[in-house]
C-alpha cells in the first residue's frame, strides 16, 4: 500500500484536521469534523463539472461541520446553493448526517444505494424498536445491568430517524444521476446493507466510503433490520473490488492511498482470522452466547474497558462472526441469531 494523501497522513499523526485538497481535476477532498469520535473527521468529496456540483458523504451535522463543508465548497469555487446532488455511501450519521441541511439549502436530491436499510425508518416507533433491541440483547446473554448500555435507546433512535431519506436510489453499474461526472456505482454491502462505492474512470479514483480504509478494519455488525449475514456480504464485497486495483483510493476517513487489492486482501484475512478465533471459543465453551464469546475475544483496549456504543459494536461484530460461521456450516448454535439457510 502506498499512501498518497501525505498531508492527510501527517495531520492524522498530529491529531489535527487535514487541509482541503484538490485531488484531481474538479475533485476536492474536504474534511468535515466528526465531534467526540476517535475518527475525528469524515472526508467529504466535492465534484464540480460545469454547473454540476455533487457532494459525496457530506459528514456529521454540527455547527463546525457546516463551516467545514462550506469552506471546502468555497475552495472548489461554489457555494451551498450551487450543490446539485448529494450522495451518501451509507446511512451512518458521519456520512448522511448533513444531507438534510444541505438539501434544505440547495434543493438538491439525496442519493443512496438501492439496498440501503436504516436501523429505523421515518415510519417506525423508536420505543418499540428500542424494546425489541433490548430483547435481542437479552438473548445474546448480555447481563441485565449492561443491557441499557448495549441496546439502542429512544434518544439515539430519534436522532437516526431524523436523517434524510433518499430521493433517488442507485444500484450496481448505474451512473450517478444529478452529475455530469461519470461515476459508476459499485455495490459493496457489509459495513451496512446497501453501502456503495464509486468508480471514477476519467479521474482514476475509487471512492470507497467506509468499505475500505487504510488503517482500521471497518465495523461489520449483525443488526435487527440489516443483512442476515453481513460478514459474508462484506467478504464478497472485498473480493469484487480487487479488480479496481489501478485506481487511487479515496476513503471516507484517514487518508488516500494506492493498492486497493492488497488492502482488500488484508481486510479479508483479518476478518477470517477473527472468525477462526470465534470458532475456537465456541468449540471450547459449554453454552456459548454472543456475550460469553465477545468477553473472551481479544479487544485492543480490553473487553472490560468497553462501554456504551463501543460495547454494542463489539457485541454485534461478534454476532456477525457467529452468524457467518453458522451459515458456513458450523454445527455450534448460539442463541439469538436470525434464521438463515445453512450453506455448505
Ligand atoms: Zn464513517
Amino acid at each position: 500500500m502506498e499512501i498518497t494523501g501525505i498531508a492527510q497522513r501527517e495531520a492524522w499523526l498530529k491529531k489535527v484536521i487535514p487541509p482541503v485538497e484538490c485531488v484531481a481535476v474538479g475533485l476536492w477532498s474536504v474534511p468535515v469534523v466528526f465531534p467526540r469520535n476517535p475518527m475525528r473527521y469524515t472526508l467529504a468529496y466535492v465534484l464540480v463539472d460545469g454547473d454540476d456540483c455533487l457532494v459525496i458523504d457530506p459528514g456529521f451535522d454540527s455547527p463546525q461541520g457546516r463551516l467545514d463543508l462550506q469552506a471546502g465548497l468555497g475552495a472548489a469555487g461554489v457555494g451551498v446553493k450551487n450543490v446539485t446532488g448529494i450522495l451518501a455511501t451509507h446511512f451512518h450519521t458521519d456520512h448522511l448526517g448533513m444531507a438534510r441541511w444541505l438539501r434544505q439549502m440547495s434543493g438538491a436530491e439525496v442519493i443512496l444505494g438501492r439496498a440501503e436499510k436504516r436501523y429505523i425508518s421515518a415510519f417506525e416507533d423508536p420505543a418499540d424498536e428500542s424494546a425489541a433491541d433490548r430483547g435481542r440483547m437479552r438473548t445474546w446473554g448480555v447481563p441485565e445491568d449492561r443491557i441499557h448500555e448495549a441496546a439502542l435507546d429512544v434518544a439515539g433512535l430519534m436522532h437516526l430517524k431524523r436523517l434524510a431519506d433518499a430521493d433517488l436510489r442507485v444500484g450496481d453499474g448505474d451512473l450517478v444521476p444529478a452529475s455530469a461526472n461519470k461515476l459508476t456505482v459499485v455495490e459493496t454491502p457489509g459495513h451496512t446493507p446497501g453501502h456503495i462505492c464509486l468508480r471514477d474512470e476519467s479521474r482514476g479514483v475509487f471512492i470507497s466510503g467506509d468499505h475500505v480504509l487504510p488503517r482500521i478494519s471497518p465495523n461489520v455488525s449483525l443488526e435487527m433490520r440489516g443483512d442476515t449475514d453481513p460478514l459474508r456480504s462484506c467478504l464478497e464485497s472485498l473480493e469484487r473490488i480487487e479488480m479496481d486495483d489501478d485506481f487511487e483510493v479515496l476513503p471516507a476517513h484517514e487518508y488516500r492511498f494506492n493498492g486497493l487489492a492488497q488492502r482488500a486482501r488484508e481486510l479479508k484475512s483479518l476478518a477470517l482470522g477473527r472468525s477462526a478465533e470465534v470458532l475456537a471459543l465456541i468449540q471450547a465453551q459449554q453454552n456459548p452466547t454472543v456475550w460469553s464469546v465477545a468477553e473472551s475475544l481479544r479487544w485492543s483496549r480490553g473487553f472490560q474497558s468497553l462501554g456504551g456504543l463501543q460495547l454494542r459494536l463489539a457485541l454485534s461484530e461478534t454476532a456477525a462472526h457467529l452468524q457467518y460461521l453458522r451459515t458456513a456450516g458450523s454445527k455450534h448454535d448460539v442463541e439469538g441469531l436470525p434464521q438463515h439457510q445453512v450453506v455448505g
